[in-house]
């Protein structure tokens, strides 16, 4: 059979897409173009702007093959699948599965099944409250990605119910996985050449807070995947600052191969808006958590996320923000504007701030951050660094090839060298010659290893 997934949102579900595509390859399937598929899986998010609408566009193009091949059949997966559920299957008769979060680990049976006919239709809904092992999963070290980078889920949904977000509704209530699982398989992965792992979750703090919980901390769980032997490079993401724990502030500081770079979503610097978007934590929380992080490991790089236009906030709220992100000095962020979404609690809330007052404070905010990025990569022209090569750079304008690699904290670093190819994977050590707008040039100090 010949599968093709379409995969909107957040990294969680890239990782769930390259799942479930080992899984169905494991079966003697084969991921196909667009035009040759004969089972589509649309993998989907309700986070963005008109998410039911994007997914509905997909299924609209994918129903135009079905001129091609009239036993196509599509699967809808992930937020919009949990959200909207049978009702894709009135709507677009080729949809045969639907699947949420906790639902996936059983898709591929339920496609196969389809597939051979055993199956008309299949509604993978529920929610389970103990996070279920996936089938396989070093079945990754038979096939390792080139760029030796590998994403490693350690837990499922999130309890936090903030009030602007429709996740613990459609991921479900937080289960962790069992951390001697996550162990083995980072280990399988190392053994089978991955040099960077990044561990994932929704709320990766309050691993182990849950009834899958065997008593390991997130902080527990750091030291054993840190101290697998040969990964070179170890990244988490997402973190809740109301969970996260002094050890692991001070792992930051202690385990060498933990990369210094921490994405701590702040949302909004003002307490009346943070207790109103039921965030449970205050700016002077986050501040201290901060000034800890920065104590454990000075070259540590903030990044963040954050709303405007947050339904009651004001002026002054704002301002409070634009404050937090100048003392903080947050390398980079994530900016949105509020918007209401169906099935949150902030929905009911008023006042609505005004779009218009709105966009101008996005505005704000985007040229203030646009301005401490550009002096934060200034800052590093000259300095030395180690480049994890990923890939060809967009641009090649120079007589050599351009490659693009990332440095310990994460940014984009391009740097020209002899090689036309074979550098994926590779630790390139490299000067910073020119910080750009959003990244940086390099030129290679030593040998690649
Ligand atoms: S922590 Fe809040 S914003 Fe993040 S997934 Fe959970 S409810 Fe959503």
């Amino acid at each position: 059979m010949k599968f093709h997934i379409t995969t909107f949102g957040c990294q969680m579900n890239v990782h769930d897409s390259e799942w479930l595509t080992r899984a169905l390859e494991s079966r003697g399937w084969e991921e196909a173009d667009e035009n040759e598929a004969q089972i589509y899986v649309v993998n989907t998010c309700s986070v963005r702007d008109k998410p039911e609408q994007k997914v509905y566009s997909e299924l609209g193009r994918i129903a135009a093959h079905l001129k091609r091949d009239e036993n196509i059949f599509a699967a809808v997966g992930g937020c919009v699948a949990q959200q909207i559920g049978q009702g894709f299957f009135k709507r677009f008769p080729f949809v045969k599965l639907v699947f949420g979060s906790d639902g996936i680990t059983n898709a591929p049976n339920a496609l196969e099944r389809i597939a051979e006919g055993a199956e008309d239709r299949v509604a993978l809904l529920d929610f389970v409250s103990i996070y279920e092992e996936r089938e396989n999963p070093e079945e990754r070290t038979v096939s390792i990605p080139e760029t030796r980078q590998a994403f490693v889920n350690i837990m499922q949904g999130c309890d936090n119910f903030c009030s602007y977000c429709i996740v613990p509704y459609t991921r479900g209530r937080q289960k962790s996985r069992h951390p001697q699982a996550v162990v083995d398989e980072c280990r399988a992965l190392v053994e089978s050449g991955i040099r960077e792992i990044t561990l994932l979750g929704q709320n990766v703090n309050s691993f182990g807070m849950d009834k899958g919980g065997v008593g390991v901390s997130f902080a527990d769980l750091l030291k054993k995947v840190s101290g697998i032997d040969g990964l070179d490079r170890l990244r988490f993401t997402t973190s809740h600052p109301k969970d996260i724990e002094p050890e692991v502030i001070a792992a930051f500081g202690e385990l060498e191969n933990l990369c210094p770079s921490l994405h701590l979503p702040l949302q909004s610097g003002s307490d009346n808006v943070l207790k109103a978007m039921r965030r449970k934590y205050t700016q002077a929380r986050y501040l201290s958590i901060v000034d800890g992080l920065k104590k454990a490991r000075p070259d540590i790089v903030l990044t963040t996320d954050l709303i405007v236009g947050f339904p009651g906030e004001t002026e002054d709220d704002f301002q409070q923000t634009l404050d937090m992100v100048e003392r903080v000095g947050f390398e980079s962020s994530f900016s949105f504007k509020y918007s209401d979404r169906p099935g949150v609690a902030s929905l009911n809330m008023e006042p609505k701030v005004d779009p218009v007052v709105a966009s101008e404070r996005l505005m704000r905010l985007q040229t203030l951050q646009n301005n401490i990025t550009r002096n934060c990569l200034k800052n590093l022209e000259g300095l030395e660094t180690e480049v994890f090569i990923e890939g060809l750079s967009r641009k090649q304008d120079g007589d050599n090839t351009s490659w693009k690699g990332r440095d310990p904290a994460g940014r984009i670093v391009n740097t020209e060298m002899d090689e036309s190819e074979g550098m994926v994977g590779l630790m390139v050590p490299v000067r910073i010659t020119e910080a750009k707008k959003h990244s940086l040039n390099g030129e290679r100090t030593g040998k690649p290893w």
